[in-house]
């Protein structure tokens, strides 16, 4: 372990990108950086994590800010689950710990949308405690490093990465140990082929001796994407159009969009379109105009979402699984926070400015 330690504490120094979160020990930024770190990449983070803290400096800000506001600045970051968790934890920071971050693990968990990896990062880098991290990253290079030829979805497995991470991280610099393992796993250690070549940990690697690397971590086959079909509305009733707000839990929850619904099986997308327009918002149409059709891929499901144009609406609305709504001025939805599929549709019915017959593909 001291031998790895020490040679991943080397290769960091020497190698280490300059990334803007690395050049602060202020526990907030750490934190905003290590919530938007997961499950995105680096060169993706840069940007948002610049305008946020600019936003947001300081955790009063941001339990003091309009979750729309916050979700405004995380637009497109998605996950937004991360970005309501970091604005509720905010305000629990000020109401119980003067807006201060705990230093330990434990304290940190106790926080929304804080888990043990997150807990981990903010205490060994903002707070040089002993503490480890296991990401995607990690697990992939204490597997190979390690010889850990078991299936890494299974919880004795899991604990066995924790384990090995905590002694590595239980010397001097944690923090650095920590974002060593994570940018070797990023950069050198990477899924498939690895640079073995570059690497500082070479020598002790047992991978690398059985020349199996490219076949390490094992993983479960994932189950493939479910193909979900959709369709939505640009609805417009005296000059204001609607958009419809989901409620805060679930995937892209707080968010607005045009309203719509899923489709059944084998359903006619204009009739889908009627059918959930009357069941979701209360509105009756009679003749949808179609747009176009927009593709998003979200880690379990392929959505290809039927876009059209109604005519006027008739009844009042009445919400059924989404918690708000407003009718606006046909350009304030882009004001509001939206996610990538909004934009995918924003985007189409600009370029399609005038409804035009067509068969849905
Ligand atoms: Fe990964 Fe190769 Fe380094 Fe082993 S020697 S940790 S397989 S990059």
């Amino acid at each position: 372990m001291k031998r790895v330690r020490n040679a991943l504490l080397r290769w960091y120094d020497a190698e280490r990108r300059d990334l803007p979160w690395r050049r602060t020990r202020d526990p907030y930024a750490i934190w905003i950086s290590e919530t938007m770190l997961q499950q995105t990449r680096v060169e993706t983070v840069i940007p948002y994590y610049e305008r946020f803290l600019k936003r947001f400096p300081n955790v009063d800000t941001l339990a003091a800010a309009d979750m729309d506001d916050v979700l405004g600045a995380w637009a497109g970051l998605g996950y937004y689950s991360r970005a309501r968790n970091l604005k509720t934890a905010a305000q629990a920071l000020v109401d119980t710990h003067r807006g201060r971050l705990p230093e330990d693990a434990e304290g940190l968990r106790r926080l929304p949308g804080i888990g043990r990896y997150t807990a981990g990062a903010v205490a060994s880098i903002a707070f040089d405690q002993p503490e480890p991290v296991v990401d995607g990253n990690v697990a992939r290079v204490l597997s190979r490093l390690l010889g850990i030829r078991e299936d890494i979805s299974r919880p004795a497995v899991l604990r066995r990465f924790w384990q090995e991470a905590s002694e590595l991280a239980a010397g001097p610099r944690p923090g650095d140990l920590n974002q060593a393992l994570m940018e070797l796993g990023a950069r050198v250690c990477v899924s498939g082929e690895p640079h073995c070549e570059e690497c500082p940990l070479a020598s002790p690697c047992d991978a690398k001796r059985l020349g199996d690397a490219a076949t390490l971590p094992i993983k479960r086959p994932k189950l493939p994407a479910r193909r979900v079909e959709a369709a939505a509305a640009w609805v417009v009733r005296r000059g204001r159009v609607l958009a419809v707000r989901r409620p805060p839990e679930g995937l892209l929850g707080g968010l607005w969009e045009l309203p719509g619904g899923e489709l059944a099986s084998h359903e006619d997308p204009a009739a889908g379109l009627q059918r959930s327009l009357r069941e979701r918002v209360g509105l009756a149409v009679s003749r949808p105009e179609y747009v176009g059709t927009v593709q998003h891929v979200f880690t379990h499901r392929r959505l290809r979402l039927h876009v059209f144009r109604s005519d006027p609406p008739s009844g009042r609305t009445r919400l059924e699984g989404f918690d708000a709504h407003r009718w606006l001025a046909p350009r304030a939805l882009r004001e509001l926070p939206h996610g990538a599929v909004t934009r995918k549709v924003l985007a189409l019915l600009d370029e399609s400015p005038a409804p035009r017959p067509g068969r849905i593909p």
